[in-house]
């Protein structure tokens, strides 16, 4: 069992000012894993105050200082990356192969590439007579998800400390481990009192407490759209910074010279990743219609041949994280049965021979785009497959969404290819695999505004001030 009964403010470890503790569900086992402590608005208040109080110091650090400060911290993250592997699995239920795998190599990808980014960083840049700045924005309230919750901690806190930024981070109440790992590697690399703060708690209380408060500059966030809509309003009043990560419903297109079996096949295996709880997932899956029996059969076979089960084991997918996504997933399923959607692999209930934790099946539906399959976000492990006449029809179904995060394009046409990734309405496509640190990430429409990951990440951070007359 684990227990976290103390938060970070101020430079040490302390209770809450109401103590108030709540348990921790493992997924897999539906048992108690341990207990964190709830914060109050009071927390929050004293975390942002020593955040304030830390700022002015903080902000004026050479890049020097603040290299050091993440060279330490990688030094400690390295040391550490077994165990912070292990509590993802247990705070969220990823196989130990992906929480120690992808999810820890996320966090240190993100370390390393605000490294490299602060070392050739331009803060300051003449342009004639004129001097332009980029200042620290200031006090960040970093509020975060429970999916792949060290990703989406590094991509914030880090980029944050890097530009000058003080800090509270509200790590999910489902998924607090992890986040409470990386806090204690923060502070034993030294940072400076104040510097980072963070406080577990529920997402209306300290979420809303943050997002309101007059001495917090930003707010970061990611996770779910109507939740990133109220904050958007709690921050209104105080004229605050507001970056949001929201959901998405991504199409993947394959072009019709794939190799159909190959990339369907990692298209649906790649859905399945996660148990399908990832906001960027390709969820739709685009193929021509003239090749849609083909892509079917890998479909199923790549579904079929999805291991579920204890995420300790050898498998390829393990539950999904709580109770409440268990039956949001399955009654998406239920609705895609319901609409007359075609079900080829998976569908309702646990696999067999699993009782307890929250699994779900590998499920994949043979649909058009106007299904609520099709629309809304389903956060599990639910493919659904669209047909397509020619590419203009392929990119007019991938844009036919209220959300525009990612996009993603498989096939061997490289000009076809580009042009499909070209006419996507969505922050990022990626072709045929591509991967990049640097690359900005996040989303058109309804799935936020910002980006975050490498130098575009800084900028969330940074104000720009102009000095004319500087002179020459
Ligand atoms: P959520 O919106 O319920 O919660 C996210 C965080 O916000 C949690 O820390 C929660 O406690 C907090 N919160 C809840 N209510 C709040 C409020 N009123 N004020 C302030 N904070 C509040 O989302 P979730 O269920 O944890 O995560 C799943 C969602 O996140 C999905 O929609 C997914 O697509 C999205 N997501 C987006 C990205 C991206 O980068 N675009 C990445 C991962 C997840």
């Amino acid at each position: 069992m684990r227990h976290y009964p103390n938060f970070y403010i101020d430079g040490a470890w302390v209770a809450p000012v109401t103590p108030k503790t709540a348990d921790v569900i493992n997924p897999a086992t539906e048992a108690v894993s341990g207990t964190i402590s709830l914060g109050s608005v009071a927390d929050v208040d004293n975390a942002v105050a020593a955040a304030r109080r830390a700022f002015p110091a903080w902000s004026q650090t050479s890049v020097a200082d603040r290299l050091d400060l993440l060279r330490a911290i990688q030094a400690q993250y390295s040391r550490r990356m077994q165990e912070l592997g292990e509590a993802v699995t247990e705070e969220m239920g990823a196989p130990l192969s992906l929480g120690c795998g992808f999810h820890v190599g996320l966090g240190a990808g993100h370390l390393q590439t605000a490294i490299e980014v602060l070392e050739t960083f331009k803060f300051e840049e003449q342009r004639g007579a004129t001097m332009i700045l980029r200042e620290p924005i200031g006090v960040c309230g970093l509020i975060t998800p429970w999916n792949w919750p060290l990703n989406q901690v590094t991509v914030k806190v880090f980029p944050a400390l890097a530009t000058g930024c003080t800090m509270v981070l509200k790590p999910p109440q489902l998924a607090p481990y992890s986040a409470q790992i990386l806090a204690e590697m923060i502070a034993d690399a030294g940072v400076p009192a104040g510097v980072f703060n963070m406080v577990q708690g529920q997402g209306s209380v300290i979420g809303a407490a943050l997002s309101k408060h007059p001495q917090v500059d930003m707010i970061s966030f990611t996770g779910s759209e109507p939740v990133g809509v109220q904050i958007s309003k709690d921050a209104a009043d105080t004229v605050k910074r507001v970056g949001l990560e929201l959901g998405g419903k991504s199409a993947w297109v394959i072009l019709d010279d794939a190799d159909m079996a190959a990339n369907v096949g990692a298209a649906t295996a790649g859905m399945m990743v996660n148990a399908g709880q990832t906001c960027s997932a390709g969820s739709r899956l685009l193929v021509p219609n003239a090749r849609l029996e083909e892509a079917v059969a890998a479909a199923t076979a790549a579904a079929n041949g999805v291991t579920v089960g204890d995420p300790h084991g050898d498998v390829g997918m393990g539950p999904v994280v709580s109770k409440a996504q268990w039956n949001i997933v399955q009654g998406y399923i239920q609705k895609g049965l319901d609409e007359g959607a075609r079900l080829i692999a998976g569908g309702p209930g646990r696999p067999d021979g699993l009782d307890k934790g929250y699994y779900c099946k590998p499920t994949v539906f043979v649909t058009t785009n106007d299904t609520t399959i099709a629309r809304e976000e389903i956060f599990g492990p639910v493919l659904v497959i669209i047909g397509y006449d020619d590419l203009d029809h392929a990119v007019a179904i991938a844009n036919d969404s209220i959300f525009g995060l990612g996009g993603y394009v498989s096939g061997r046409d490289t000009d076809a290819a580009r042009s499909v990734a070209r006419r996507m309405r969505t922050g990022a496509v990626w072709i045929n695999g591509g991967f990049d640190f640097h690359a900005p990430f996040g989303g058109y429409k309804r799935s936020g505004n910002g980006r975050e990951w490498g130098a575009f990440g800084f900028d969330e951070y940074l104000e720009i001030k102009a000095i004319s007359g500087f002179g020459e």
